[in-house]
């Protein structure tokens, strides 16, 4: 295997990050290597071969490799932080002959400066989840770190739940600066620190805004846009991150840190999963609220930078800030609109939007499955014989009928926005119970079907199923 490093992280100051090497695992056994991925990366891969599971513990470092744990501080459910890489390792860069520059990180490979009072490790059902749901959410065109590989380290490591299997999940990410590392920027209190991370983040990520009289400024539009965007796509497949701390907020807008997320089955915008979110502030419904909050922590973080005059930089953060819930209403209305199969445009359709969502909740109907089946009815669900969604339903079908194009064109959009196979938490959580007893055949199973989501595959019949009552998942844990 042969990865082309190039470390472009550690040409920052010196307190960004900490060298530290993985710590060497008893017996690393491979779970699952993403082959698909190995090939888009390049990587001149035998996932038979010894030294694969030797290279995805960390127990052998392959040339190139300057291995470090990145600083980064974060609010955590709006308290702040220092936080930083506590088992998760930055093995290098990664450049493809496309000129991609991915990071490439073991996640759970041993304690860091930066682990605090942690063991720096992870279990096996965490980062089998963390793998499961990042595949499904590239498959449903979400922007999101990927996942390479996951082994299991043959140690023992314990949790709230009991004893557990270590493992090691290997993630790749366009980048994992955080909100959390620009805080972490900002509090070294030294602004040429701050400009040197916001100069490399510019350039990895936003270079159309080096050449423009106002970098910064436009850095911090170029992040909201890209939060926005994701936040809206994650509305549309009904995804709850569960964690928006602003450590788990990539600069990059790719979704990042799967921990104790889940999808809606039937819908309820203040469903929450996460048996930590006690107050329900990362409630599905307030995502693009909790996102808007976390930038400005972001456009915070960058006042020493925005403008020589304190006051001008506040005025510019307000202003720049001032521009998401537009932006990212833009996004939610046309995510929503390719949903109903609309095409074009018409002042009425936000209405039109929201009506359907207080159907929505005023039924509970599985969120996939009603929009899935709105054109053809082909489900028999409860809400399809209410009145009010019958009266609903004729304005949309008028709705459709107005745009040029035939509604059976309408019909097929609809079916690339909103798809028939999602990452159930039951299925997921009976997928990490099975592997947990060595059986990962569900595993590949699931894997294989939420490769094509907007697909009506007959191997893929049982994932497309809302769970049965006795089914339900309600709550997800941490299990860091
Ligand atoms: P997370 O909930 O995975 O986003 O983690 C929040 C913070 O806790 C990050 O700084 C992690 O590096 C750290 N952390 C989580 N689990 C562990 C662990 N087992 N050992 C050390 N640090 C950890
Ligand atoms: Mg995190």
């Amino acid at each position: 295997m042969h990865f082309n490093f190039d470390n472009s992280y550690l040409s920052l100051p010196e307190p960004f990050f900490a060298p530290v090497k993985p710590t060497f695992v008893s017996n690393p056994q491979i779970i699952i290597v993403n082959e698909t991925l190995t090939k888009e990366l390049e990587l001149d891969l035998d996932a038979g071969s010894p030294d694969c599971p030797r290279f995805f513990s960390g127990n052998q470092l392959l040339s190139g490799s300057q291995p470090i744990a990145q600083a980064y501080c974060g609010h955590q459910f709006g308290y702040f932080t220092m936080l930083g890489d506590g088992r998760a390792i930055l093995l290098g860069e990664h450049v493809t002959s496309r000129g991609e520059r991915l990071d490439i990180q073991l996640k759970g490979a041993g304690v860091t400066p930066f682990s605090r009072n942690g063991d720096g490790r992870a279990a096996l059902g965490p980062m089998l989840r963390e793998y499961i749901i990042s595949e499904g959410m590239h498959h449903l065109g979400i922007p999101t770190t990927r996942s390479l590989a996951v082994v299991t380290t043959g140690e023992n490591i314990y949790r709230d739940r009991g004893k557990t299997h270590g493992a090691i999940l290997t993630r790749v990410a366009q980048n994992h600066i955080r909100v959390g590392t620009f805080e972490f920027a900002a509090r070294l209190g030294e602004a040429s620190f701050l400009q040197n991370l916001a100069d490399y983040a510019i350039k990895r990520h936003f270079p159309h805004c080096l050449n423009s009289p106002s970098p910064y400024e436009n850095f911090l539009r170029a992040v909201i846009e890209k939060q926005a965007s994701l936040i809206a796509k994650w509305m549309q497949v009904g995804f709850i991150h569960g964690v928006m701390n602003t450590d788990n907020m990539a600069i990059s807008g790719e979704t990042i840190d799967y921990g104790p997320c889940a999808f809606l089955d039937n819908y309820d915008a203040a469903m929450v999963f996460s048996s930590i979110d006690v107050q329900g502030r990362y409630a599905f419904a307030n995502q693009p609220k909790m996102a808007h909050w976390n930038l400005a922590r972001f456009a915070e973080t960058l006042l020493p930078i925005l403008a020589k005059d304190p006051n001008e930089s506040l005025t510019i953060a307000q202003s720049v800030l001032g521009e998401f819930p537009a932006i990212f209403e833009c996004y939610w209305l046309k995510a929503m609109q390719a949903k109903l199969g609309i095409l074009n445009e018409e002042k009425s359709d936000r209405q039109l939007v929201e009506d359907f969502f207080s159907l929505l909740q005023k039924y509970h109907a599985d969120y996939t499955i009603t929009f899935r089946n709105l054109a053809a009815l082909s489900t028999e669900l409860p809400i399809f014989h209410q009145d009010d969604f019958k009266a609903w339903r004729i304005r949309w079908q008028s709705r459709l009928s107005r745009q040029p194009n035939p509604i059976e064109i309408a019909y097929r959009e609809m079916n690339l926005h909103n798809p028939a196979i999602i990452p159930r938490n039951h299925r997921v959580e009976e997928v990490l119970a099975a592997a947990e007893k060595s059986d990962f055949e569900p595993l590949h199973t699931l894997l294989h079907c939420l490769k094509t989501p907007y697909e009506d595959k007959e191997e893929c019949e049982q994932f497309k199923q809302a769970p049965r009552p006795d089914e339900i998942v309600e709550k997800t844990f941490c299990g860091t």
